[in-house]
């Protein structure tokens, strides 16, 4: 295996100024879920956490503690999938903020704060629509008052009131917000007035300020990763932090052999859709990926050691790894996060 990817944390503080500028006055919250996107997450997290970013959102309570484990006590760290007792105790440990959205996870919650003799952070998820882990509507009153009953307890602080929403269609999205703010009408009917009210991921952060609220939860976008279908990064005002490289293992004849495949986490669909390597002879089509090695159409000069970009800013010519993603009919993040973790990651900052 040649491959390594290469993450600019100095493109990655500047995306976190660009987003924050964006968004102001709402905060920005760092999704650093699926080892921040590929790219490394104690790297990420240490670089963000320098350049002053100080909400982390890690999915899961084991990631969320291990954020913990490199911000320090400053930061809130937030993690909203729990399933267990266990990980509830390990969120309480680990001093998170939790996203709940389910009644009997609530009183689980209660139940181990109490235990604890701690008061935990919790933010409320009603669900608008996209039917993941959401309270439903119909069931929405009955848990905040709950949720009010627990807070005066003293186990629960609810800080927050949050929804996830698919940001694939403004129409959809707006019916989301309508519940939303039913959502939040009906908590405040229950003493319920939460200080971070967050709604939007990248794609709406940046494009329905009306979405922003108190605080948006961004990873794509600070990753450099565009939206398929939307805006280059260019005009978002962001740059893509990693570049995927391979060295060419072998030339015969009009063809150039990479030493990166599937294995690595490259698609094998990706060839012959009109995806393309940058080399220095410019754009080279990707014409097979095998288990361990690729082959490309060759250049003049092609040599064995040469390397090649295989998405991100590198040599001439090559895409972005949302580029890539279009020609799969997929999401750039996921053709990051496909980058197996035994490709080495090389920080530069
Ligand atoms: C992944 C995720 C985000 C971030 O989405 P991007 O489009 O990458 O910005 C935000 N909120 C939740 C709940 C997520 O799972």
């Amino acid at each position: 295996m040649t491959a390594r990817l290469h993450v600019d944390l100095t493109a990655l503080t500047a995306n976190l100024d660009r987003v924050r500028d964006t968004v102001a006055p709402a905060e920005l919250m760092l999704v650093v879920k699926d080892d921040a996107y590929g790219h490394g997450l104690d790297p990420v997290v240490r670089a963000a956490a320098a350049a002053g970013v100080d909400w982390f959102g890690a999915f899961d309570t084991r990631t969320g503690a291990a954020v913990r484990a490199v911000v320090g006590s400053g930061p809130r760290v937030f993690a909203w999938i729990a399933a267990s007792r266990d990980d509830l105790d390990t969120a309480i440990c680990a001093g998170l903020d939790l996203g709940i959205g389910d009644a009997e996870l609530l009183e689980e919650l209660g139940d181990a704060a109490r235990d604890a003799g701690a008061t935990v952070r919790v933010h409320l998820k009603i669900d608008t629509g996209l039917h993941r882990n959401g309270v439903r509507p119909e069931a929405w009153p009955a848990f905040v008052r709950r949720a009010a009953q627990l807070q005066a307890d003293g186990a629960i602080d609810v800080v927050g009131v949050w929804s996830h929403i698919a940001e694939a269609s403004d129409a959809e999205d707006d019916d989301a917000r309508t519940v939303y703010e039913w959502a939040l009408d009906e908590a405040a009917a229950a003493g319920i007035h939460p200080p971070v009210r967050h709604l939007a991921a990248s794609a709406a952060s940046f494009a329905r300020p009306e979405f922003r609220y108190d605080l948006v939860r961004v990873g794509a976008f600070c990753y450099g990763i565009r939206s398929a279908g939307g805006p280059s990064a260019g005009d978002l005002g962001l740059r893509p932090i990693a570049r995927l490289e391979a060295e060419v293992t072998a030339v015969h004849g009009d063809a150039a052999e990479l030493g990166i495949g599937a294995l690595d986490g490259l698609p094998t669909s990706l060839a012959g859709t009109g995806a393309h390597v940058g080399t220095a002879e410019g754009r080279r089509r990707l014409e097979l990926v095998g288990e361990t090695r690729s082959v490309v159409e060759t250049w003049p000069g092609a040599a064995v050691g040469d390397t090649v970009t295989v998405f991100g800013p590198g040599l001439q010519g090559e895409g972005s790894s949302t580029d890539l993603a279009e020609l799969i009919g997929t999401i750039g993040e996921e053709i990051a996060v496909r980058v197996s973790p035994l490709v080495p990651r090389v920080y530069e900052s």
